[in-house]
């Protein structure tokens, strides 16, 4: 499954972090999910759960941020959001358009558990 080795590789980086910080546990991850990555927030929240069993992480929370469709039109150079996800550009209607944001699955922040503090956010 595609979300499985995506989550796999967000664990990772996940626990590279941790090391990094010297944290006991994670206490939240967040993730962005674009509506043109082509990943399935279920199925990335039912990877994530089987996953972390076998992860030194802890359990964390899943928080899945979802991002809008951003492009750049190539004809008047504006950038502008894309409801519905029509690659078309809003202000003249040219399709010659290059996506800015929207293809994305990626870690945003992990709230770490540290000893001797509280709570530590990296991002
Ligand atoms: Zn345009």
């Amino acid at each position: 499954m595609h979300e499985k080795s995506l989550v796999q590789s967000l664990l990772k980086q996940v626990e590279a972090i941790m090391r990094e910080h010297h944290a006991v546990s994670v206490q939240a991850v967040t993730v962005e999910i674009g509506p043109l990555s082509g990943v399935e927030s279920l199925l990335v929240e039912d990877a994530f759960s089987e996953l972390l069993l076998n992860s030194q992480i802890g359990r964390p929370s899943l928080n899945i941020q979802a991002v809008d469709l951003t492009i750049r039109c190539r004809d008047c150079e504006q950038a502008s959001s894309s409801p519905g996800l029509t690659l078309k550009c809003q202000l003249c209607g040219s399709n010659k358009v290059q996506i800015t944001h929207g293809d994305e699955f990626r870690l945003m922040d992990v709230s770490l558990q540290i000893p001797a503090e509280s709570e530590n956010s990296v991002t």
